[in-house]
């Protein structure tokens, strides 16, 4: 056993398997504050209707079916992922605003004409790499950019206008995937049409398993609920440091190594007023230039049948999706609608970007009813069947995330999260005193997360198993 005191700040994935592995290793004084009234974070399994069917509200898939992945590891291994179920898009109908299809044809040959532009963009990165000396990020904008003009060589083609509508609805996909508007993501290479090795899998049972896995590992009330960090003071004496923490609630902690697993969109905001004394630059800088994505799901569920074996997913084809000047328009950041897992009666939309941030504001009716509106002009149904159930989340007004999931930005170098992911160490003892983990630390991914926490319960570790104090 290892005699010293941990506090974990969230009760995300991260927070929770920097915990558990703690425990593991024998330090066993460990607390994790969590400021909401429910540990999860951006995993939020609930349900819907009532036949109770759980939905997600934020991690969906696991990305990626390997062992090597951390949290489809623990998935597999408590059937979390029984019966198997992959996403599959292919099948995926674009549909223009009057209800007809876009011909597969015309969708295959605008899709191939993303191909080209993102291979321009990787010439356009080994230059940019070349020039400088070092990896850069493209804004993805760029893009869009490139996509018109490869759509100027095709002006002629009698498709021209059913192109551009598929070009809308991928771009649509690429602020969903990125997780926010294109100005404001930038591009660190690979393909955004990759999937990731094995797929992208469900969980039929919700993704709530995967934490209650965790949460058996660690001694009941070892999280504490509804516990705001609001300081957390790492100066003090030089020799043998301690952090002392604070919550909006008056408790007070004196802990040896604090695990900071907050949002970026949380540490944008609070920082400054977190930390005493403030943060080195260098961290602030890399906080600040990371991006916070803006991404929001919209569940529906009907009183009968709306997909059909044929027609599991629809993705609208707008013919024009500028929302910048009229909030009213946030529903044209949509990407579609799929089916959830087997059920007919219940569609999940994915709304991004500017789109997501707008919908906050609307009542769950309001947001319902816009939907339908739309699903009945695409889907050309003017018989949809009355809404019964609807969800909708709305992560960029939620105080302790501010946000969906990071994203790289054309401010941030390649590799300064790293820096942030630097302990921050007692000058003398090197004791690491703060540690930040968190998906914006290893990428978006609930497995990012889960790596993040992990790696900083390791070099609490390593602290005591290499050196002598
Ligand atoms: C809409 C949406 C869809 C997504 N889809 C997927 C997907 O399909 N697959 C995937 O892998 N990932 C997905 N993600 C991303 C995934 O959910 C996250 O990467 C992951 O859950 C983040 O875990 P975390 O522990 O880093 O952060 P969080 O889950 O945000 O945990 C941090 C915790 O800290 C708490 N906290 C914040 N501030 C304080 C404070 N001052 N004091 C105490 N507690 C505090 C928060 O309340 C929170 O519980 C999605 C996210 C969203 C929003």
């Amino acid at each position: 056993m290892i005699s010293t005191k941990v506090l974990v700040v969230g009760a995300g994935i991260a927070g929770l398997s920097a915990a558990c592995l703690l425990q593991e290793a024998g330090i066993t004084d460990v607390v994790i504050l969590e400021a909401s009234d429910r540990i999860g974070g951006r995993i939020h399994t609930v349900m819907l209707g009532d036949d109770g069917m759980p939905i997600e509200m934020g991690a969906n898939w696991i990305h990626g079916c390997s062992l090597d992945n951390s949290v489809f590891a623990i998935a597999d291994q408590i059937g979390a992922i029984t019966p198997y179920r992959l996403i599959n898009r292919a099948s995926s109908r674009f549909m223009r605003e009057d209800g007809s299809e876009i011909e597969r044809e015309t969708v295959l040959k605008a899709y191939y004409m993303y191909k080209t532009v993102e291979r321009e963009m990787h010439d356009m990165m080994r230059q940019l790499k070349a020039e400088s000396g070092k990896q850069q990020f493209i804004p993805l904008n760029h893009y869009r950019r490139l996509l018109e003009k490869e759509r100027d060589l095709q002006k002629t083609d009698n498709n021209i206008e059913d192109i551009i509508r598929v070009h809308n609805a991928l771009l649509n996909y690429v602020r969903f995937h990125e997780g926010n508007e294109l100005e404001e993501v930038a591009w660190e290479g690979g393909s955004m049409w990759a999937i990731p090795e094995g797929g992208d899998v469900h969980l039929p049972y919700g993704y709530h398993q995967v934490l209650q896995y965790l949460v058996r590992k660690l001694p009941v009330n070892l999280v504490k609920l509804n516990s705001a960090v609001v300081k957390i003071a790492y100066g003090g004496n030089v020799r043998n440091k301690k952090v002392h923490v604070n919550t909006t609630n008056g408790e007070q902690y004196e802990t040896d190594h604090v695990v900071i697993t907050c949002s970026i969109g949380y540490l944008k905001k609070h920082c400054n007023s977190l930390f005493e004394p403030p943060l080195h630059m260098e961290k602030v800088r890399t906080i600040n230039s990371m991006g916070m994505g803006r991404v929001n799901k919209i569940f529906l569920q009907f009183e009968s049948p709306v997909t059909s074996p044929s027609f599991k997913n629809i993705v609208f084809a707008w013919n024009d999706t500028d929302v910048k000047q009229d909030k009213s328009a946030w529903f044209k950041r949509i990407f579609g609608f799929d089916q959830v897992f087997t059920k007919d009666n219940t569609i999940l939309g994915w709304v991004a970007g500017e789109g997501a941030e707008y919908m906050e504001d609307l009542s769950d009716e309001e947001i319902g009813n816009t939907c339908v509106k739309i699903l009945k002009q695409f889907m050309g149904r003017a018989d949809l069947p009355r809404l019964k159930a609807i969800r909708v989340s709305r992560w960029c007004s939620n105080p302790y995330t501010l946000g969906s999931y990071s994203h790289q930005t054309a401010r941030l170098t390649p590799g300064e999260q790293e820096d942030l992911a630097r302990p921050v160490r007692c000058p003398l003892s090197k004791k690491p005193l703060l540690m930040f983990a968190g998906e914006a630390l290893v990428n978006a991914c609930t497995q990012g997360a889960r790596d993040s926490g992990l790696r900083a319960a390791s070099s609490i570790i390593q602290h005591y198993t290499t050196s002598k104090l």
